[in-house]
């Protein structure tokens, strides 16, 4: 009684794409991935376009918050009383 003796059908497995991605799991590893050549595909696909949106995305800069943070900090590091 093993449910997975049964293969995995494509919708199922891109079902659980996102679930696989988000594990950390390696997908080149899975069963239907390495059976199937419609996925194989699919996932080349994604990547082609994951990748290109990497590259359209503007450089992310550090919120101004952050700065603020980091600048009280810095401050605070400085007035630290009764030091030496
Ligand atoms: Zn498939």
């Amino acid at each position: 009684m093993s449910e997975h003796s049964r293969p995995m059908s494509c919708l199922e497995f891109q079902e659980k794409l996102p679930e696989l991605i988000a594990s950390g799991e390696s997908i080149a590893h899975h069963p239907h991935y390495q059976n199937c050549e419609l996925c194989r595909a699919l996932l080349a696909d994604l990547e082609t376009i994951a990748e290109a949106a990497r590259q359209l995305l503007p450089v992310v800069e550090p919120p101004d918050d952050l700065w603020s943070q980091i600048e009280t900090a810095i401050r605070e590091e400085e007035n630290s009383p009764e030091k030496g």
